[in-house]
């Protein structure tokens, strides 16, 4: 479960687990495990939520992870983004351009709730090997591939869903950095990965591709 609640304004993004205290959250948090990522080791798959945070361009909110972890819900962002627009968030223009090719498919988001809705995917003897990281994962809950079908999770929601898919992990594993401020500027990633993003995430804003607005 995590509780969301409205930020005092000019606070940023803060997180905790359990009881603990709020705390600022920073690219130093931004820790990747294998098929997900992490806040400090500590909450499991904020991806998704954070995503949904970026696309509504959040600018103060605080989040508390009270088992650790964050559901899985459908394997998608769409239901915090529904819970996020019912109270009352509405996207705003970003000033940030992402492109994203994975396997030779490129989407593009510069703004909106677009990919919000494609989900989790995974090859089906990969989802055998990792199954013991996702105890609460149930058939649906992602879209499972086999020799190009879909075997679990129905028919695709949307066009090209998985590089949409990847394209809103780049988008939640940005929240990190977005917690602070805005960020503006263009990211450009060739079949990206929660274990690269946040390295190529810091080259980009050392680079001057991206930076924080004033
Ligand atoms: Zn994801």
């Amino acid at each position: 479960m995590v509780i969301v609640t409205p930020g005092r304004a000019g606070a940023g993004w803060r997180w905790a687990v359990g009881g603990k205290p709020m705390r600022p959250m920073t690219p130093e948090d931004h820790v990747p495990l294998p098929h997900r990522s992490t806040l400090g080791g500590r909450a499991t798959m904020p991806e998704h939520l954070l995503a949904a945070l970026v696309m509504l361009d959040v600018d103060d909110i605080d989040l508390r992870f009270a088992h650790g972890e964050a559901p899985l819900l459908d394997g998608s962002a769409l239901p915090w983004v529904r819970a996020l627009r019912a109270a009352g968030f509405r996207p705003k223009p970003p000033g940030l351009q992402v492109d994203v090719s994975f396997h030779g498919t490129t989407v593009s988001w510069s703004g909106g709730t677009g990919p919000a809705g494609a989900r989790t995917f995974i090859d089906a003897d990969e989802a055998r090997a990792v199954r013991h990281l996702f105890p609460g994962a149930r058939p649906g809950d992602a879209v499972v591939f086999r020799d190009g079908g879909a075997l679990y999770g129905g028919r695709p929601r949307m066009a090209d869903e998985p590089a949409w898919h990847k394209l809103l992990d780049v988008l939640g594993d940005l929240g990190p950095w977005r917690a602070r401020g805005r960020l503006t500027g263009s990211i450009e990633r060739i079949d990206p990965g929660h274990a690269s993003n946040g390295e190529t995430l810091a080259r980009d804003l050392r680079d001057g591709r991206l930076h924080w607005a004033p």
